[in-house]
């Protein structure tokens, strides 16, 4: 296969530069100039149409087959929503119009202001930022909230609890804002272990993060208690909103006593994620945190939508501008295309697609916790297991069956962990097929485990060592 680099032909070119239609500024002085030019491709347009496509045919795309990857919600995402984020009246706005004035960009503040209010409806809280750019991000400027909360009524405080379900992001993000981290193991029901969350509270925890449902897909059915107590040790509850897609319309984190949220709209509301971006963790807090809040802030003054920074609590800018606006712009009409009801039948449907997958699965797969699941459900492979067929090669057998893996190995508390999270938006027609090669998969792994060990044998590079690819990735074309 030829590389777009090795295609160049010399004075080849697939376009054709305008004329400039502004005066031209003269010699670039001459520190600011080039000393080589750079070595680009010289080819034609068909030529890079077929470079980008062949490189979008190796990709695994939710657009191209189905995706379960579990605590990601990798949900399809209506091309709608995409529409709209490509309005030229949106997508043309430069960042710094708003300086010049507020009035050139009275829609892009209305929508951010909208958008504060809906998720606010949605998750019960009083008051949104929507800067953060990512959920660990979200998570970070959280807790950062929690600390000048805790601050200005004289009480700092030392400790963070978490479960050991919790994302890694949740004790990170604790530790970098100066925490230490209390971890609290989870039951045999796979919720935080109630008795012994009591025991570690005390008057020196500044936030309690949770999950809920948690990483194993799991609604903790204390979670109000776990609230009174918190508060009544004077700390703060953080709800990791990344499954919020599990409760939409049925439950508010913020009416169960949670008083911070992160969503992360790069999951629940309609922006496709992976490869890195770009994301957005709105956070939300309860009316006795909201002066603390990011600037700046989007405010209604007089019928007109404005920018306020002068806020003296403030926690000061944690973005530049105003987060990732396409993003929150997509989330916006997301939710007003499907309204309250559309919400809620998502969540419905997320949690009745992994119960059906749960419920048919169980019999091939060992079910660690056997309870009726939210949105996800994690299985075992320790049957496989027995037989040499590790969950790494399940993975890497169902790419060969046109899947993506499920999340693996996550959350660590599970042995051999597969983590499944089918999400609203596939057919049962999908689920089966998944289902039927999964089954397939268990069937191999009694009679022909190595044929499972192979795979995959479909994919343009097989078992990569994957430490040394996330660690040392080679992505550049050198010439060689
Ligand atoms: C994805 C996720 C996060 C982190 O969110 P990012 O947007 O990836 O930074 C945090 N907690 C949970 C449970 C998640 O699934």
């Amino acid at each position: 296969m030829q590389l777009i680099f090795e295609k160049s032909v010399e004075g080849k070119r697939g376009i054709k530069i305008p004329r400039s239609d502004v005066p031209e500024a003269g010699e670039i002085p001459k520190g600011y100039q080039r000393v080589k030019a750079p070595s680009l491709p010289e080819v034609s347009e068909l030529d890079v149409v077929r470079h980008f496509t062949r490189l979008s045919r190796l990709n695994f795309s939710i657009d191209a087959n189905f995706y379960p990857l579990g605590s990601c919600t990798m949900k399809y995402n209506p091309k709608f929503t995409e529409q709209i984020a490509g309005l030229s009246g949106f997508s043309g706005l430069h960042p710094f119009l708003p300086f010049l004035s507020e009035d050139l960009v009275q829609g892009a503040l209305e929508v951010i202001y909208e958008t504060e209010r809906l998720l606010g409806e949605i998750t019960g809280m009083d008051a949104f930022t929507l800067e953060p750019l990512a959920g660990a991000h979200g998570e970070l400027t959280g807790l950062l909230l929690i600390t000048a909360f805790h601050k200005y009524h004289g009480q700092p405080k030392r400790y963070v609890i978490v479960p050991d379900s919790s994302h890694g992001t949740n004790p990170a993000s604790a530790a970098i804002c100066g925490y230490e981290v209390i971890i609290i193991p989870s039951d045999k029901d796979g919720c935080m272990d109630f008795k012994k969350y009591k025991e570690r509270l005390n008057d020196e925890v500044a936030a309690v993060m949770l999950t809920c449902p948690n990483t194993l897909g799991l609604f903790n059915p204390h979670i109000k208690e776990i609230a009174d107590l918190a508060h009544k040790a004077g700390a703060l509850m953080y709800y990791d909103g990344a499954n919020l897609n599990a409760i939409m319309g049925k439950i508010r984190p913020g009416d169960v006593g949670f008083d911070v949220v992160h969503l992360n709209l790069h999951k629940t509301f309609a922006t496709p994620h992976g490869g890195g971006g770009p994301g957005a963790g709105p956070v939300g807090v309860k009316k006795e945190l909201a002066s603390f809040l990011p600037v700046p802030r989007v405010i209604k003054k007089d019928e007109k939508f404005v920018l306020e920074e002068n806020l003296p609590h403030s926690i000061g800018s944690i973005a530049p501008f105003y987060g990732n606006f396409g993003v929150i712009l997509k989330a916006y009409a997301y939710i007003l295309l499907l309204g309250k009801s559309g919400l809620i039948s998502v969540s419905e449907h997320a949690v009745l697609n992994a119960n059906y997958i749960r419920a048919r699965l169980k019999d091939y797969y060992h079910l660690p916790y056997d309870r009726i699941c939210m949105h996800e459900c994690v299985f075992s492979a320790v049957k496989q297991a027995k037989n040499g067929v590790h969950a790494i090669d399940i993975a890497k057998y169902l790419i060969d069956m046109g899947f993506h893996p499920p999340t693996m190995y996550f959350p660590t508390i599970v042995k051999e962990a597969l983590m499944i999270e089918p999400t609203e938006t596939e057919s049962k027609q999908t689920l089966d097929q998944f289902i039927e090669a999964m089954i397939e998969i268990a069937r191999l792994a009694e009679e022909n485990p190595q044929m499972i060990k192979d795979a995959p044998t479909t994919t343009p590079v097989k078992r990569l060592d994957e430490v040394k690819a996330a660690r040392n990735p080679d992505l550049r074309w050198k010439g060689e």
